[in-house]
């Protein structure tokens, strides 16, 4: 072999590793992306206190609408006036004609997302279920997958409600209670419990509802977020120092005085599963480690709740539209009620007062 031959061997094998090389790097590259596209991405909580891990589903970070519909031109300089839509963190605060319905839906029904809805009937709160039921099918995510779980120590009161194409209910068995607060305060814990081992990779969304409310208007897309937190009807223009937080040092629910964005309901809030499930478990730990020390917060898991939300911002906040009370008159800047506490005897239906 020439000296002449031996370079060209000699730089062709070098070429041919280069390009071996650089088509390795590309592959693994346009893998990872593929793999995370189609299969979304993997994520474990950092202070592995969890057990499960959670898919995130890519869908909801990419809007696909559809090229046909026709709608009404969004405006930048035009809109509601007599509220504010959006909070400091520039998550959006969702109130009527904020919004397109169509437009939304439009762009979820594609995705055959489902959701989740967590209710509790436990004692005689089981009163409540046939109207909560009822109007859920007509207002709640119509046209999309819902599973209802009923948390319920009275299986056998639970009214068979007729619901549409794709949507389900299941019982579960909890047992009762002769303490209000800790049945209030156990949902937290079955929560967690119900998506670590029912609902995760089965179902993408999740919220957990006051079943003692009714549905009156569209509960639908446009509340779908990471985090979703519901402002309550009884303190939104409130100064925050009203706010009924948790005030005890002792307790893990403490808010300082001069701190506190909006006080944000127990009766309502949801998101993504991974989200929920981690607002879940900090609760129930906070609960608990309270307890030990022979403290219950203030408003229970509500107080809990609003303390995670202060540090846990929510990506998406719903006006009191979302959960009104029926006792109280409405505000001309709720321009409709979608869900609302019904009126109730507090003395009739709980086990303790
Ligand atoms: N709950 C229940 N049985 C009880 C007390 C409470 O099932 O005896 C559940 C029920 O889902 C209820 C929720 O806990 O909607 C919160 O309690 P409640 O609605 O009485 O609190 P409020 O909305 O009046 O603060
Ligand atoms: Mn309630």
């Amino acid at each position: 072999m020439s000296f002449k031959m031996h370079l060209l061997t000699g730089r062709t094998v070098a070429v041919i590793l280069l390009v071996l090389l650089l088509l390795g790097v590309l592959y693994s590259y346009i893998w990872r992306h593929y793999r995370d596209g189609i299969f979304g991405q993997e994520v474990r909580p950092a202070d592995g206190s969890s057990r499960v891990d959670f898919t995130i589903v890519n869908h909801w970070f990419h809007l696909v609408a559809s090229d046909y519909l026709e709608y009404q031109q969004p405006s930048i300089v035009q809109g509601r006036t007599d509220v504010v839509t959006v909070t400091p963190w520039l998550a959006p605060i969702v109130w009527e004609g904020t919004y397109n319905p169509q437009l939304l839906d439009s762009i979820y029904r594609p995705q055959n997302i489902s959701i989740a809805a967590t209710v509790f009937a436990v004692g005689k709160y089981t009163k409540f279920l046939r109207d909560f039921l009822e109007t859920a099918e007509q207002h709640f995510f119509v046209g999309f997958k819902v599973h209802v779980y009923v948390f319920t120590d009275r299986p056998k009161e639970v009214h068979q409600v007729k619901m549409a194409a794709g949507r389900q209910l299941t019982v579960v068995p909890v047992p009762g209670s002769n303490r209000w607060q800790e049945i209030s305060a156990r949902r937290m814990e079955l929560i967690q419990t119900l998506i670590e081992e029912k609902l995760q990779n089965h179902m993408d969304y999740i919220f957990c509802l006051d079943v003692d409310s009714k549905f009156h208007g569209r509960w639908g897309t446009e509340s779908l977020g990471a985090l979703v937190a519901v402002i309550h009807p009884g303190y939104y223009k409130d100064d925050r120092s009203k706010f009924p937080y948790e005030r005890r040092h002792e307790s893990t629910a403490y808010v300082a005085p001069g701190k506190g964005d909006f006080y944000y309901c127990g009766g309502a809030f949801g998101g993504l599963l991974q989200e929920v499930h981690r607002l879940a478990n900090t609760c129930r730990t906070n609960f608990e480690a309270d307890a030990k020390k022979g403290i219950e917060a203030a408003w229970q898991e509500e107080s809990h709740l609003n303390r995670y939300m202060l540090i846990n911002k929510p990506t998406k906040v719903l006006s009191p539209e979302y959960l009104w009370q029926d006792f109280k008159p409405r505000n001309p800047e709720v321009r409709i009620i979608r869900f609302s506490g019904v009126i109730k005897n507090y003395a009739d239906i709980r086990p303790n007062v």
